[in-house]
């Protein structure tokens, strides 16, 4: 079979692809077989889904959204894509904390790689992961729930510990933001870099390492004419400059629900580039954002001849073992290369060198080749669920140090 990803750079090495029907025959594959792996939407730029065994996508499982008004959650089955749950939140009157830049993304894969948005306030959509279902290696059906040991190891697992099955998602009430762009912020603002990534519900940045431009998702109006130097686009604008708004949620200020603003692009468009890229994020503890930051301002010149754009975003703890901001607020420093693998490594290696003195641990679902020290609490959890390694993958067996 041939399978690729959503920007088609990685060709999936898998014998054989399912599409279970009901829990019962998941359980029954994934305990006779040797090598099994879950795949969500597809959307990661590495080989972290990847199994040279049975791939399974829970796409024809039964639809399952299940809002418990009273509790604030929902239950959802984790190959439902935000595009399919957001809406059907709002229509009851809640909404996720957060979203990613795209809606496309399945929930269940967005939650395995640590996925978030930006909000100093706002964690990463893992973090809202109350309750997780997964099929084990022995086919049995595990249930972990906020506040179980095992639980914060296992919503964040790169797909490394089963097959997960349902997640439920913590809510709250449904909001409208405004979205403005703001242009022409001036490498000497970064002296303002937390007034600025404070002044909205969700702020970006998105810059060429020497135009920067500012997403910036808040509830309430901005008025002010020269907001830290910039100027307000005069109209919509795609992060990738080149490229039209259309694909992008509303901006000039248009009020709107949460779903339409927290993610920069449309449900019903193909979301960035549309394939045409490769993305690469390196995520530091939010107390070395400047300095980092003036460290690529400084090499620009060798990053932008491989970058589309870069997006600064800003993150909130959580607990979750194997997240990036376990333990740490952070900001996301996101590459959006041109798509030539062989052009953009070297550069990316770079980045990597450059970063280095700040802690940075990548985002799991995008290219890299510096590898974080994984957390201890994480292996062993890996290895007591999965003994076989039936989950293990070439990603997972150098990220566990096997
Ligand atoms: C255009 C674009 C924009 C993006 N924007 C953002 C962004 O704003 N923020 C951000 O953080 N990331 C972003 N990403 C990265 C993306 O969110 C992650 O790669 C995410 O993991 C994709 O979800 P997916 O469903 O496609 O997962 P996949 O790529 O299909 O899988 C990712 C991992 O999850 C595992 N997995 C999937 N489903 C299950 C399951 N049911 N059980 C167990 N394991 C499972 C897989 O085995 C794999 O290890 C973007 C990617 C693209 C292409």
């Amino acid at each position: 079979m041939t399978l690729s990803n959503w920007a088609g750079n990685t060709t999936f090495h898998a014998k054989d692809l399912h599409h279970p029907t009901s829990l019962d025959e998941l359980q029954r594959l994934v305990a006779g077989s040797a090598a099994v792996r879950a795949l969500g939407s597809a959307h990661s730029f590495n080989h972290v889904a990847d199994t040279d065994g049975d791939l399974v996508v829970l796409d024809k499982m039964p639809d399952q959204v299940e809002i418990d008004s009273a509790a604030a959650t929902v239950r959802v089955g984790a190959r439902t894509t935000y595009a399919t749950l957001a809406p059907l939140l709002h229509r009851a009157g809640f909404a996720l904390a957060n979203l990613a830049s795209l809606p496309h993304i399945s929930v269940g894969g967005s939650v395995a790689t640590g996925t978030h948005g930006s909000g100093d306030a706002v964690r990463s959509l893992a973090a809202a992961v109350s309750g997780i279902e997964l099929v084990t290696a022995d086919g049995s059906l595990l249930s972990l729930s906020r506040g179980d040991a095992d639980f914060p190891g296992a919503v964040v697992s790169v797909g490394a510990l089963g097959v997960v099955t349902s997640l439920t998602l913590d809510l709250v009430p449904a909001f409208e933001l405004r979205q403005y762009v703001r242009e022409g912020l001036r490498e000497d603002a970064l002296a303002h870099f937390d007034e600025i990534m404070s002044s909205g519900y969700s702020v970006s940045l998105f810059t060429d390492y020497r135009d920067t431009r500012v997403w910036l998702k808040r509830e309430e109006e901005l008025d002010s004419p020269d907001w830290y130097g910039t100027t307000p686009a005069d109209g919509p604008r795609h992060p990738l400059p080149a490229m039209p708004a259309d694909s992008c949620t509303a901006q000039l200020g248009v009020p709107g629900p949460w779903y339409e603003r927290l993610p920069h692009f449309r449900a019903d468009y193909p979301p960035s580039g549309a394939g045409d890229e490769l993305q690469s994020e390196l995520l530091v503890p939010r107390r070395h954002a400047v300095e980092a930051l003036r460290a690529l301002f400084a090499i620009g010149g060798r990053i932008r001849p491989v970058l589309q754009i870069s997006e600064v975003r800003s993150i909130a703890a959580d607990d979750l073992w194997l997240s990036p901001f376990n333990g740490r607020d952070s900001v996301g420093i996101h590459f959006t290369w041109v798509k030539d693998v062989a052009a953009v490594m070297p550069v990316l290696e770079l980045v990597e060198e450059t970063l280095a003195p700040f802690e940075p641990i990548p985002h799991w679902g995008k290219l890299f080749t510096r590898w974080p020290e994984c957390p201890a609490s994480f292996r062993a959890l890996a290895r007591r669920l999965d003994p076989t390694g039936k989950f293990a993958n070439e990603f997972t067996r150098v990220l566990l140090g096997e």
